[in-house]
């Protein structure tokens, strides 16, 4: 689930990061991560609150003329979900070959209503939506990385070629 808004603008070649005072240009993008049902109130991996941050999206994302969304999208039988692993709670960990995981409740599955984006969520204009985390040995925390740090997701190779060069990210854990 979560996600690396540092790791994000890192990733882009050192370019500054954008303050809430710049207003976005043509080479500016808004990241919206992981707006999904799992994440909501009521929702397996619930954030609190985590509805709160639909509209506050829905009036940033009019700012931008680019917008990129990602979404979890994890296979049934994820190595992330504590039901794969015998014994294990949700939120004890395990080793894994690329390092400690932690486990989740089932969640982002693929297809499913929780894995869908909030319904309220509204940004009509946005040009790309990245799943990630559909490695069902490896979760995927970042936009960009999978969790063994080498997996690429496919965003950078995107946003240089459109010529994107910061990056907002909105995310729903904050
Ligand atoms: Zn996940």
């Amino acid at each position: 689930m979560k996600s690396g808004a540092c790791a994000a603008i890192a990733m882009l070649g050192g370019a500054s990061p954008l303050l809430a005072a710049d207003k976005p240009g043509a080479t500016d993008a808004l990241l919206v991560i992981d707006v999904q049902n799992c994440f909501m109130p009521g929702g397996s991996l619930a954030v609190k609150d985590g509805d709160a941050i639909v509209p506050v999206i829905n009036k940033l994302a009019k700012s931008f003329a680019n917008v990129v969304v990602t979404q979890d999208w994890h296979t049934a039988d994820h190595v992330s979900f504590a039901s794969r692993h015998l014994g294990k709670k949700p939120f004890e960990t395990v080793k894994l070959k690329y390092g400690t995981q932690v486990l989740w409740p089932d969640h982002c599955v693929q297809g499913t209503e929780g894995a869908a984006l909030h319904k309220d969520l509204s940004i009509p204009h946005s040009q790309l939506v990245i799943r990630k985390g559909f490695h069902k040995d490896t979760d995927s925390y970042s936009a960009f990385l999978e969790a063994d740090r080498k997996t690429a997701t496919g965003l950078a190779g995107y946003l240089k070629a459109r010529g994107i060069r910061r990056l907002k990210s909105s995310d729903i854990a904050g």
